[in-house]
C-alpha cells in the first residue's frame, strides 16, 4: 500500500481511469485540477488555467460558486436523495415551475434525467410512444446531418454518423437525415419532409447552433420556416437545448429567436449552473395527455435511479436565480458585444476562414489548406499551444470556439482574444 501513496496523481489516474474521447496510448497524461474559482482552474503545481470552454459548456457563473455551494451544502443537510416514484420535494417542485416561468407557454411539464443524452433518449421515447398511444406506429424520425445528440444508442441514432459511431452503426435505428436549411435548399427540404411525413415520429434540432459538428450556425429565419412546414404536417418537434440553452445563444433559450415552438425541449449542461448532472425533458400538454390512461400500457416507462435528485435541483435553482441577475444578464450583453468586436478584427487575419458568432459563442475555421488528417494534427497543436499559455480551449478538428462563462470579465476576454491573436501569427504558414 505504501508504494501506491507515493506514485503522482497523473500516474495512479493512468493505472486505474479510462478518460471520455481519448486514445489511451497516446494521451498525454492528464493534467491533475486541484481547485476552481470563477473562470480559473488550478492544477497540482499551482499553475492556473482560464476555462476559455467552460468545462465542455457547462459552467455558466465560474468554478465553485459560493452561491450554489451554499444552498447544494443546505439541500445536502435537509434531504439528499428520494425516489422520485411515488414521493416528490420541494426543490424539483420549484424547479420546474420556474423553469417553465421562462419557458415557452406551450411547455408545460417537466420529466428529469441525468444527462444531455438521456433528456434526448426521453424526448425520442415520448414522441414514439405518442404515436403508439394512439395505435400508430410511426418508423422515421428526422434530424439534421451532423447534428449530436450525445453518446447513447438513441441519441447516437439521431446525430451525425462519423468514426464516432461506426463502430455501433449497424445496430442504430432507422433516421432520415436532412440538409440544415438555407435560403436555396428550404423548398427542397419541405419537399423531402413532405413525402415521408405521415411515417414520421418526430424531427429532432439543435437550434441555431450544431455544437459538437464545429459550432455550425444556420439563420433562425430558416429553422423557423422549416417548423412552421413541419407544424403544418404535423410532425412532433423536439429542440434539443442542450447546449444552447440557459443564455449560450444571448437569450435565455434559442427558441427566443424563433416564432415557431416545439413540442419537446431538451435541456443539460448550462441547468445546474455546470455544479451537477442533470437532464430535463419538458413537453406540451398534448404529449403528456396522451399518456393518460386507464390502461397501464400507455404509461411511460422510464426513470432513472437519480431522477429529479434533490442537490441537482438546488444547484439548478441557485443557478437559474443567479441567471435571471441583471448583473449575469449584463454580462451576457457584454461578451456578445466584446466578440461582435473581435470578431470584425479577427476575420481580417489571413489564417482565419467563417469567423461566426451568436451570443457568448464565437468560432471560426482556421485555415489550413489541407486535407483532414491535417485537420486534427493541427487541433491537437494549437490545443497544447493555448494550454501553454494557461487557457483551456479545445479546437474541434480546425475549429477554434470561445464558450466563456459568464463571469469571465472584460480583461480576461481580451488575455484570450489577444492570445488568440499570437497563436495565429506563430502558425503563419
Ligand atoms: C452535449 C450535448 C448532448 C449530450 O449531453 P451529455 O450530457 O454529454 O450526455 C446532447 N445534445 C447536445 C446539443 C449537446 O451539445
Amino acid at each position: 500500500m505504501n508504494t501506491i501513496t507515493q506514485l503522482s496523481l497523473q500516474e495512479r489516474d493512468k493505472a486505474v481511469n479510462w478518460h471520455p474521447y481519448t486514445q489511451m496510448k497516446t494521451a498525454a497524461d492528464a493534467i491533475p485540477i486541484i481547485k476552481g474559482e470563477g473562470v480559473y482552474l488550478y492544477d497540482h503545481e499551482g499553475k492556473k488555467y482560464l476555462d476559455v470552454v467552460s468545462s465542455w459548456w457547462v459552467t455558466l457563473h465560474g468554478h465553485s460558486h459560493p452561491y450554489i455551494a451554499q444552498r447544494v451544502f443546505e439541500q445536502l443537510n435537509t434531504l439528499e436523495q428520494v425516489i422520485f416514484a411515488g414521493f416528490t420535494h420541494e426543490p424539483a417542485v420549484q424547479l420546474s415551475e420556474n423553469l417553465l416561468n421562462i419557458l415557452p407557454h406551450n411547455q408545460n411539464k417537466v420529466f428529469y434525467s441525468d444527462n444531455g443524452s438521456t433528456a434526448v433518449e426521453v424526448a425520442l421515447k415520448m414522441c414514439i410512444q405518442y404515436a403508439h398511444n394512439q395505435g400508430k406506429e410511426k418508423t422515421k424520425i428526422f434530424a439534421f446531418k451532423n447534428a449530436y445528440h450525445g453518446d447513447t444508442f438513441g441519441a447516437m441514432a439521431v446525430s451525425g454518423k462519423s468514426f464516432w459511431t461506426k463502430p455501433f452503426e449497424s445496430r442504430l435505428f432507422e433516421v432520415v437525415f436532412i440538409d440544415t436549411p438555407t435560403a436555396e435548399n428550404l423548398e427542397d427540404l419541405k419537399i423531402q419532409i413532405g413525402q415521408l411525413a405521415d411515417e414520421v415520429a418526430c424531427f429532432i434540432f439543435e437550434p441555431l447552433v450544431q455544437g459538437a459538428a464545429g459550432m455550425l450556425m444556420y439563420s433562425a429565419e430558416n429553422l423557423d420556416e422549416l417548423m412552421q412546414y413541419c407544424r403544418t404536417q404535423e410532425i412532433l418537434m423536439i429542440q434539443d437545448e442542450v447546449f444552447t440553452g440557459f443564455g449560450r445563444t444571448g437569450k435565455l433559450f434559442a427558441t427566443y429567436y424563433l416564432t415557431e415552438k416545439p413540442d419537446i425541449m431538451c435541456f443539460s449542461k448550462g441547468l445546474t449552473g455546470g455544479t451537477m448532472p442533470m437532464g430535463i425533458t419538458t413537453c406540451t400538454h398534448e404529449i403528456y395527455n396522451a399518456f393518460l390512461s386507464d390502461d397501464r400500457h400507455k404509461t411511460l416507462f422510464h426513470g432513472h435511479s437519480f431522477t429529479a435528485n434533490p442537490l441537482a435541483c438546488a444547484a439548478a435553482l441557485a443557478s437559474m436565480e443567479l441567471l435571471l441577475k441583471e448583473e449575469t444578464q449584463m454580462n451576457i450583453k457584454r461578451i456578445t458585444q466584446q466578440h461582435s468586436e473581435f470578431i470584425k478584427m479577427i476575420s481580417l487575419h489571413p489564417q482565419v476562414e467563417n469567423a461566426r458568432q451568436i451570443g457568448t459563442i464565437l468560432a471560426f475555421d482556421f485555415k489550413t489548406g489541407n486535407g483532414t488528417s491535417y485537420f486534427n494534427e493541427i487541433g491537437k497543436k494549437l490545443y497544447n499551444e493555448f494550454l501553454q499559455r494557461g487557457m483551456i480551449m479545445r479546437p474541434l478538428g480546425n475549429v477554434i470556439y470561445l464558450v466563456p462563462p459568464y463571469c469571465i470579465t472584460y480583461e480576461e476576454l481580451d488575455f484570450v482574444y489577444q492570445n488568440i491573436i499570437e497563436v495565429l501569427d506563430q502558425f503563419k504558414d
